[in-house]
């Protein structure tokens, strides 16, 4: 994994012991401790008129106080981005980024790789709103021009799909949308890159957003959402949107996200390692007939993975022949180190048999028996004899 320089002196890495953090506004403390406020005084009247959230002045603990303001400055720094907004989500910082940019009668184009909880919001209450949402082939690249409208607000990506691991080509579509509609604002859901291993915003994109209750968080405790943007006049609108909603982040999350951030880089690179030494391990066996791990050949988008990332996460997917559920139970059920469940980005490792089927419609699903793996922190020569005794498991299931 390369650093980053954003014309300044420090690596990426350095920076972000560094960013959001103000011991000497916080009696020395390292790290900011969570500012548990709703009701915040004001001590004059002039100082009661003088809110301004562009100057995150405190006036009231939900919108905005000195936790949210430092990961917000913190998230910033590691996206390369103008300003952030914080959530109680990241499905939260999804749906309220939706919902910032679009009204009534507006047309939005979705990557049909999005995470399915955004698809379900898109095709519930944003439907419902009168919005028109249409799904779109990963692989789409500077076609995307053919499905602009008039009516289109919003083009959201997820890449790599954190379900199936298509890479898109974001710079290629970000361009392209963008000197055909400078309007268009041009999302993405980076939670895979935990906005350490692609940089979106320099790619032509307007919004990033994550999901930090994943890898920034770090530590399957905490639910925290964040929405990074290139422009002072999308945050505003963020912004001032998330106040409408009453959207915020809880002072403790904060806190979490903040503190897992120190240590992302360092825990991104063994979720690397480890996760491409499985990967690797999983190509060779005969139960899986193929690996969808971006840094592979075997993935769509593999290409563009090379040229965009500077290192891959630890969640992934291995494509099996059709397996009846009680073989698939026989091998996952007796798990030593997998833990069955969902979401990703904690230390443990995770396993999840799924089914795209019914979550793809731009382009249907024709992959085969679907199982997506997180890797977490452990000796990754345990994890690969826990699968190893799993596909036993699974032999011993089809033979019975
Ligand atoms: C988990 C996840 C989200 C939603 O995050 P929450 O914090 O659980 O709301 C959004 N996008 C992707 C890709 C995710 O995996």
């Amino acid at each position: 994994m390369s650093t980053h320089d954003r014309d300044q002196p420090f690596a990426e890495n350095t920076r972000l012991i560094h960013a959001g953090r103000a011991p000497e506004k916080f009696g020395g403390a390292v790290n900011i401790p969570p500012f548990r406020a709703s009701t915040v005084l004001f001590p004059t009247l002039a100082e009661l008129d003088a809110y301004d959230p562009a100057l995150r002045t405190v006036r009231y603990g939900r919108t905005g106080n000195p936790s949210s303001h430092a990961f917000e400055a913190a998230m910033t720094e590691l996206e390369e981005g103008h300003a952030a907004v914080s959530y109680a989500s990241g499905l939260q910082a999804i749906t309220s980024s939706l919902l910032a940019f679009t009204r009534h009668g507006d047309h939005v184009l979705i990557a049909d790789t999005a995470y399915a909880p955004t698809r379900n919001f898109a095709n519930g209450i944003l439907s419902r709103s009168g919005v028109t949402v249409e799904y779109f082939d990963p692989g789409i690249g500077a076609g995307i021009t053919s499905l602009l409208r008039p009516t289109t607000k919003i083009v959201f990506l997820e890449s790599p799909g954190s379900l199936t691991f298509e890479v898109q080509d974001v710079p290629a579509i970000s361009a392209a949308v963008t000197a055909a509609n400078a309007d268009i604002v041009v999302m993405i859901d980076n939670t895979w890159a935990a906005g350490l291993l692609f940089k979106p915003l320099k790619h032509g994109v307007h919004v990033s957003i994550q999901s930090a209750t994943k890898y920034v968080g770090g530590h399957s405790d905490a639910s925290l959402g964040v929405a990074v943007c290139a422009r002072q006049d999308h945050w505003l609108r963020l912004k001032k949107t998330a106040v409408e909603l009453g959207a915020c982040a809880s002072a403790d999350e904060l806190f979490l996200g903040l503190r897992g951030l120190r240590s992302l880089p360092v825990r991104m690179r063994r979720h690397h390692e480890s996760g491409l030494k499985v990967a690797q391990w999983l190509e060779t066996r005969p139960e899986v007939t193929r690996v969808r791990h971006p840094a592979l050949p075997a993935c769509p988008g593999h290409d563009l993975w090379k040229r965009d990332f500077t290192g891959a996460c630890g969640l992934f997917a291995f494509e099996m022949a059709p397996t009846p559920r009680k073989a698939m139970a026989a091998m996952v059920d007796g798990m030593a180190h997998f833990g069955m469940g969902y979401s990703w980005g904690g230390f443990e490792s995770l396993i999840l048999p799924s089914n795209p089927t019914s979550i793809r419609t731009a382009v249907s699903w024709t992959g085969g028996e679907l199982v997506r793996l997180h890797i977490g922190l452990e000796d990754v020569d345990d994890l690969i004899a826990d699968l190893d005794a799993g596909f036993a498991r699974l032999k011993a299931a089809l033979e019975a």
